[in-house]
């Protein structure tokens, strides 16, 4: 397979990063302090078709390829780790599900919104009693009523959901069916009996808000079913795997852009007589973050290519999310090792997207299931040989 990239992917990176540079990364400071996205970059991120990487022209998005989406997720990630991960889940939990399994009538409600630059979208699975074990801890009921489904339980830990104009919601339909008993749910945050409680305090991605959500015999209509009936889990695992690519590729961006920190940084301090950047030990760091940055991404482009071929890329995907944060968080050390004192300072930037990068290993599936499902393939691969 031939990695380089075709003239448009190019020159689209070039563009998505020259946006990056001037709306987004000088304010990943502020975004971070204040706890505010800047809504002036996002409502510009049409144009570029940002706001609905994968999501079909007809519905306003640029309906790209997912080597092109990760180019823009990394670019995305480089700027600024809050806004990295809002535009992520927005565009692969939130836009992702509604695009493959909407019906025509959920497309055309909210997909044109979506995508427009003025809200991000939103997906909740995790529950206060569930992340890890989906499947045998989601206890978030729905249940039908004449013409509604009523839904009750509670999620935790969902970004975007006070930016969403719908939350994707994983709930238990059929308690009795085991994986076959989950649906997916399109909620509109206004439904009566729906509290989207206020931003849990975070130890990084502040700009970013995850909140949780309590419904209380919410009633949304039947038709708010997203795709069929006891397939909410199986949905769940291909969001999940798309995800990762998304991630990973975030990752990439959030190592890159400390490393290019670390090098800056190792230029100009100097001691005993010359610029660090001319001690061994500090060059060892900045070849092996560049190698394990490039790894990376190179496992995040695979899996892309994977999926644009329509092949499995599950196995994939889960390398590539799990390989990445464990870059940017090797790499985000290596930087703040490299700045010395000045590292751990508020004053530059590596201390922030060190505490940003640090979700990754958690959020989409941590590390500890990432293994889990990378094993669970190479046995399953070693037994068909
Ligand atoms: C900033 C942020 C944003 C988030 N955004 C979203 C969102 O938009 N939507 C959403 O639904 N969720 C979201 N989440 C939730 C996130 O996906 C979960 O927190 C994550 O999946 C882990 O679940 P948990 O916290 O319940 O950990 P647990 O499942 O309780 O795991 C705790 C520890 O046990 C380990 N563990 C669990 N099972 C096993 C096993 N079988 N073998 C080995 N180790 C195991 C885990 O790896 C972990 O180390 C977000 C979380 C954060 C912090």
């Amino acid at each position: 397979m031939d990695f380089e990239l075709n003239a448009e992917q190019k020159m689209f990176q070039r563009a998505v990063h020259d946006f990056c540079a001037g709306e987004i990364q000088p304010y990943a400071g502020e975004v971070d302090r204040t706890g505010e996205m800047r809504w002036e970059a996002i409502r510009r991120m049409p144009e570029l078709g940002l706001t609905g990487l994968q999501v079909p022209e007809e519905y306003g998005g640029a309906g790209l390829d997912s080597i092109s989406t990760a180019i823009a997720v990394e670019e995305l990630g480089w700027a600024c780790g809050s806004t990295g991960l809002s535009v992520t889940a927005h565009n692969g939990l939130c836009c992702g599900p509604i695009t493959a399994w909407g019906t025509p009538e959920q497309k055309a409600r909210y997909l044109p919104k979506l995508t427009s630059g003025t809200v991000l979208g939103s997906l909740a699975l995790t529950e206060p009693g569930a992340g890890s074990d989906l499947a045998g801890g989601v206890q978030t009921s729905a249940r039908r009523d004449g013409d509604s489904w009523v839904i009750s339980g509670s999620k935790a830990w969902i970004t975007n959901p006070r930016f969403s104009p719908v939350i994707v919601t994983l709930t238990r339909t059929d308690k009795a069916t085991g994986t076959h008993g989950f649906s997916m749910l399109l909620v509109e945050p206004g439904s009566p009996g729906l509290t989207v409680h206020a931003p849990e305090k975070k130890m990084g991605l502040n700009g970013s808000p995850t909140q949780m959500l309590s419904f209380d015999e919410v009633r949304v209509p039947l038709d708010a079913l997203l795709g069929e009936e006891g397939r909410g889990f199986q949905q769940t695992m291909q969001t999940l795997d798309n995800g990762r690519i998304g991630i990973g590729a975030l990752c990439v961006g959030l190592a890159r852009a400390a490393f290019e920190e670390a090098v800056k940084y190792a230029r100009q301090r100097r001691a005993f007589g010359k610029p660090i950047s001319e001690h061994q030990a500090i060059q060892w760091m900045l070849a092996d973050a560049a190698m394990e940055i490039e790894a990376a991404r190179l496992l995040v482009y695979q899996a892309a290519w994977l999926k644009d071929q329509g092949r499995p890329f599950g196995k994939m995907a889960a390398m590539a999310k799990l390989k990445a944060s464990e870059v940017a968080e090797m790499v985000c050390r290596s930087a703040i090792q490299i700045h010395g004192s000045y590292g751990y300072s508020r004053e530059f930037p590596v201390e922030r997207i060190y505490r940003d990068q640090r979700l990754m290993t958690i959020g989409e599936g941590t590390s500890e299931i990432q293994r889990l499902v990378i094993a669970r393939h190479v046995l399953r691969e070693a037994d068909s040989l």
